[in-house]
């Protein structure tokens, strides 16, 4: 499935709730509960000593995905677009890899232009 057809197919398993507001605060709601459901799949692996469930590790990543992926819907955001501007973005703050320094150090600015252009 590419991400064409997984946003059509999302799109029809989504609930409408009777206004734009309404439906965007859901999936804003649900992308956080359920990445609480992902943090709770780390949790009792890292506290109680569980094998971690890669099972439910990704059930949980992709029930994020499915409401970020409604949201864009939503708000018109262009997915593929939006992936190379957080690349951009991040390219901007690591121009070679990742950098401690860097990541407390960011020039906002130069990322804002990036994120409007
Ligand atoms: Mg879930």
């Amino acid at each position: 499935m590419n991400i064409k057809e997984y946003i059509r197919e999302s799109s029809n398993t989504c609930p409408d709730l009777g206004s734009d507001f309404s439906n965007q605060l859901h999936m804003a709601i649900g992308a956080s509960t359920e990445s609480n459901e992902l943090l709770d799949a780390y949790k009792k692996a890292f506290a109680y000593g569980k094998e971690l469930d890669k099972i439910n590790v990704s059930e949980e990543i992709f029930d994020c995905f499915w409401y970020l992926v409604n949201l864009c819907r939503m708000l018109n955001i262009d997915i593929e677009k939006g992936m190379q501007t957080n690349i951009d973005k991040l390219k901007t703050r690591y121009p070679n890899k990742f950098d401690t320094d860097r990541a407390i150090n960011r020039d906002l600015n130069k990322e804002r232009t990036i994120l409007e252009s």
